[in-house]
C-alpha cells in the first residue's frame, strides 16, 4: 500500500487541473512516484469508479473485513437474496446447498435464478428444465421450510427487449430478474429502448445488473476469461424513471467485479425514488455473504432501507411481484 501513499501524496501535490490534463494525455506515468499500476488506480478512481486494484482487494479480503456499524444494520435488516445461482445453470453448487448457506446467514427466503435459455455459456435452462427445476424446488421446501426457495430466474433481456422465457412459465415464477447479457457495446439510444421494454413488462421484478460492467477480469465455465468491460451506454434517467413507474426494482449488484450500479447512477437511482434489491448473484455457497458489498453502497447513497424489497417478509415480497 505504501506506494499508493506516495502516488495518493502526488496527486494532492499537482497543481489545479494538472491532474486533468495528464489523465487525458496519458502523462501519469512520467510523474515520479506514479507507476503503472498506482496510475490505473488513479485513473479509474478519478472517473469516479471503484479502482481495479481496489476490487481485486475487495474480493480477495471481503470476510476479513469487518463492516462499518450502519452498514452491519443496514445487512441485518435483509431477509433474503433475490439473485443466486445453481448448478443447474452456471453456478458451482447444488440447490440445496445453497439454500442451507442461506439458511446458516439467517435468511429466509433465497429466490434461485438460474439463467434463461439463451445464454448458452452459462447452461442457460430450457422451458422443459426449468418445469423440471420447479419441481424439484418444491420438494425442498417441504423439507427446508419454514425457509423458502422462491422461485425464479435471471431473464435474459433479448436484443428487442423481450425476454428469454416464455410467457407461460414467466407468470408462474415468484421472482423474475431481468438482465442485458449480451450486445453490451450497442447504442445508447438501442439499449435504452431495450431496457425501457424490459423494465415495462409485467414479468419483470428486479433489473439485474444494470450497466454490465465488469472491474476485474474473471474466469467462468470451462476455463473461459472474461476480460474487465466499460458500463453499457443508455439513458439512466429513462430507465430509472421506468422502474419507478413499473415497480421494477433496481438491483445493487454486490458481486466484487461488478459493483453495479456504478454509485453516481445508485444515487441518481436514489434521488427518482426507485426500489432496490440488494443481492449477491452468488454462484457459490459462500458468496452468499457479499451483501456487505452492497449496503456499504447502499449506505453511502443514502438508500432508504424501507425501498429495499428483499428487507421485506417473503409474503410480502410475494404480494408485490405478484402485483
Ligand atoms: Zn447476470
Ligand atoms: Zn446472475
Amino acid at each position: 500500500m505504501a506506494a499508493f501513499r506516495t502516488a495518493a501524496a502526488v496527486v494532492d501535490a499537482l497543481p489545479e487541473g494538472e491532474l486533468d490534463r495528464r489523465i487525458r494525455t496519458r502523462t501519469l506515468t512520467d510523474l515520479r512516484g506514479i507507476g503503472p499500476k498506482t496510475g490505473a488506480a488513479i485513473v479509474q478512481a478519478h472517473a469516479g469508479d471503484v479502482p481495479e486494484y481496489l476490487a481485486r482487494l475487495e474480493e480477495s479480503h471481503a470476510e476479513l473485513v469487518p463492516l462499518a456499524d450502519d452498514v452491519a444494520e443496514f445487512r441485518s435488516a435483509l431477509r433474503g437474496d433475490l439473485h443466486t445461482h445453481s448448478d443447474w445453470s452456471d453456478g458451482g453448487s447444488p440447490i440445496r446447498e445453497m439454500a442451507e448457506a442461506a439458511i446458516s446467514l439467517g435468511h429466509e427466503y433465497m429466490a434461485l435464478t438460474d439463467h434463461s435459455p439463451r445464454l448458452t455459456v452459462a447452461n442457460g435452462l430450457t422451458a422443459q428444465r426449468l418445469e423440471r427445476q420447479l419441481d424439484v424446488v418444491a420438494e425442498l421446501n417441504e423439507e427446508l421450510g419454514p425457509f423458502r426457495i422462491l422461485t425464479g430466474i435471471e431473464c435474459d433481456i433479448n436484443v428487442d427487449g423481450s425476454l428469454d422465457q416464455t410467457d407461460e412459465l414467466l407468470g408462474r415464477l415468484d421472482v423474475v430478474v431481468a438482465s442485458v447479457h449480451s450486445d453490451l457495446r450497442a447504442e445508447s439510444a438501442a439499449m435504452t429502448e431495450r431496457m425501457l421494454a424490459a423494465v415495462a413488462n409485467p414479468h419483470t421484478d428486479v433489473l439485474g445488473h444494470c450497466t454490465g460492467r465488469l472491474l476485474i477480469p474473471r474466469e467462468q465455465r470451462e476455463g473461459r476469461r472474461q476480460r474487465p468491460r466499460p458500463e453499457s451506454a443508455f439513458d439512466a434517467e429513462a430507465v430509472f424513471s421506468a422502474c419507478v413507474e413499473h415497480g421494477t426494482a433496481v438491483e445493487i449488484n454486490s458481486r466484487p467485479e461488478r459493483l453495479d450500479p456504478p454509485l453516481r447512477l445508485l444515487a441518481l437511482a436514489v434521488e427518482l425514488g426507485c426500489q432496490f434489491s440488494i443481492d449477491t448473484d452468488a454462484h457459490a455457497p459462500g458468496q452468499l455473504d457479499w451483501q456487505g458489498n452492497g449496503c456499504e453502497r447502499a449506505v453511502e447513497t443514502g438508500v432508504d432501507v424501507d425501498r429495499v424489497v428483499n428487507t421485506w417478509t417473503a409474503d410480502e415480497l410475494l404480494d408485490w411481484t405478484a402485483g
